[in-house]
């Protein structure tokens, strides 16, 4: 039998998402790393085709038509019934992923890297194995091998469930359901469910406690769980679980139906039903015992502050790992992995910090925190050595709205103080444009600022941000 041909790398890249992208570029493009990414679904991962990118094309989409309902409170003439073309925005969206699709590729070849499309897995502590589109398999050995496979979401294990669809599916969808469940309380839950219901759609949400977003600071969960309901979304909260789903017809939109039959033996007819109960890391055919590499109790890929797995020469890092599931997370830790083993000496214990990590839930309105709950604040440094400085007040953007209607759009902040020099150790904002706003805070968190230097800056008027910087 003839030897099996192995290419040689210095770097070989498991999967071509933000994380791989990131540490690929930076380890070929800067420091000339001869590099191979294998990518087995579409260029640039989760987040640009079925995450963060299309969602916020879709919550663009569902922003505009609450603009056309403020819109009349300004004395603009806005008909009644302006028809939304869900399929053109869909299509119009898929040719923009499209159009990033291709500039990942080209990026990687400007930079040099070689890209492989096929499902990869480990057949040496060093060498992996391609599964090729065309039949074929192909192996590469590599000096160091990066697992940044992301993750895919979760589906509960109960009769029909399939009849679901998760957040890669709801990207797929082509005609607006007249009515959707959307069952889960994170993120995803709260932006998918948040702007289907700006999109008129009959959104019902099932969570399973009193409020969503529960890791959130207990001023987010319980100002935006009672706003979705103030806004139209149907909450069946302290809900006991799904016994079935069954679908009655299938179908696209309207057409489709589907009964959902509760735990309590209470049931209900929707039109299409989104799991958003969380995700859960892309491992099960690596072989990762091959090289060894160690997982958690939850099946995430165990790292050390390197993004070193307890495989020599391996690492991991972004959402397989399940630190901080952010893009720019991902991004940032591939980079300094990349400077870390291609760099000169300097960059020898390059890492990522992750304290204070800012992040918006693109929810109508938004929510942006960074640092600590108020709860967390209050176990970690104690009742006294904290301070709260917070507010609650209507944009002016509502303020020409009658009452019941500012009253559904509030905007509220907290700032969370810590020591004597009250260090900014929390801060949550919710509100129209809050996640522009935390950006910059961000930079003010992370230098360590304190509320004396928010103080010291002059506010900008009239904007919502001044707030910030003027509490008392
Ligand atoms: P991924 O981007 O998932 O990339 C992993 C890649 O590996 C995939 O392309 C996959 O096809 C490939 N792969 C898997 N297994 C193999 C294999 N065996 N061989 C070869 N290739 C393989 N984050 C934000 O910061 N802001 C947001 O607004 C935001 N919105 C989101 C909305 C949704 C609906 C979702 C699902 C996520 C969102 N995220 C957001 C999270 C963000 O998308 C992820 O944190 C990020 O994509 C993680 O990057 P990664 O490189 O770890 O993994
Ligand atoms: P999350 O971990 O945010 O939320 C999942 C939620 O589902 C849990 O908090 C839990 O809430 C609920 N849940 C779990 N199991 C069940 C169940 N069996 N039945 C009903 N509810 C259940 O995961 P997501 O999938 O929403 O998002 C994954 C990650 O992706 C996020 O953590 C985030 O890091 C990232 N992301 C970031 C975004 C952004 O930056 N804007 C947007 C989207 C995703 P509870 O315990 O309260 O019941």
């Amino acid at each position: 039998m003839a030897p099996i041909e192995v290419a040689q790398y210095d770097y070989i890249v498991l999967g071509g998402g933000s994380g791989g992208s990131g540490s690929g570029r930076r380890a070929a493009g800067w420091y000339g790393a001869k590099t191979l990414i294998v990518e087995s679904g579409r260029s640039g991962g989760t987040c640009v085709n079925v995450g963060c990118v299309p969602k916020k094309m879709t919550w663009n989409a569902g922003t505009v038509n609450e603009t056309l309902h403020t819109g009349k409170h300004y004395g603009y003439d806005i008909p009644a019934g302006i028809k939304f073309d869900y399929k053109y925005f869909k299509e119009t969206r898929d040719a923009e992923i499209k159009r990033l699709n291709g500039i990942y590729e080209r990026n990687w070849n400007n930079e040099g890297i070689d890209l492989v499309h096929g499902r990869a897995h480990f057949v040496e502590p060093k060498v992996i194995e391609v599964a090729n589109e065309d039949g074929t398999t192909s192996r590469y050995a590599g000096k160091h091998i990066l697992i940044a496979t992301g993750g895919r979401p979760s589906i509960p294990k109960i009769p029909g469930a399939e009849h679901g669809i998760t957040s890669d599916g709801f990207f797929e969808i082509e005609e607006l359901p007249p009515k959707i469940a959307v069952v889960g309380a994170g993120y995803i839950a709260v932006e998918l469910a948040g702007v289907m219901n700006a999109m008129d759609v009959e959104t019902h949400m099932f969570i399973r406690g009193e409020h969503f977003l529960r890791k959130f600071d207990p001023m987010v969960q319980e100002t935006m769980t009672n706003r979705y309901e103030a806004a139209g979304v149907q909450l069946h909260r302290q809900h006991g679980g799904f016994k079935e789903i069954k679908l009655i017809r299938d179908g696209k939109g309207k057409d489709r139906l589907i009964k959902l039959i509760s735990n309590d033996g209470s049931e209900i007819e929707v039109n299409e039903l989104l799991w958003a109960i969380g995700r859960a890391p892309e491992v099960e055919d690596l072989h990762l015992d091959i090289p060894g590499v160690k997982l958690n109790s939850n099946g995430y890929v165990v790292v050390d502050e390197y993004q070193n797995t307890s495989a020599e020469g391996v690492y991991a890092l972004g959402d397989v790992t399940g630190q901080a599931e952010l893009t720019p997370v991902a991004i940032a830790a591939g980079r300094q992995l990349g400077s870390r083993l291609f760099g000169p000496a300097e960059f020898k214990t390059a890492k990522l910090n992750y304290e204070n990590i800012p992040t918006v839930v693109f929810s109508h309105p938004e929510v942006g925190c960074i640092g600590l709950t108020e709860p967390e604040a209050r176990q970690q440094y104690g009742d006294d050595k904290i301070k709260i400085y917070k507010t609650k007040f209507t944009n002016m953007y509502y303020s020409l709205m009658p009452a019941e209607e500012k009253a559904k759009n509030p905007t509220q902040m907290k700032i969370i103080c810590a020591g004597p020099q009250e260090k900014v150790v929390g801060l949550h904002i919710l509100g129209l444009g809050v996640g522009e706003m935390l950006q910059g805070f961000g930079v003010a968190v992370k230098m360590g600022a304190t509320k004396a230097d928010f103080d010291s800056c002059v506010a900008i008027h009239p904007t919502s941000a001044e707030e910030l910087v003027t509490l008392r």
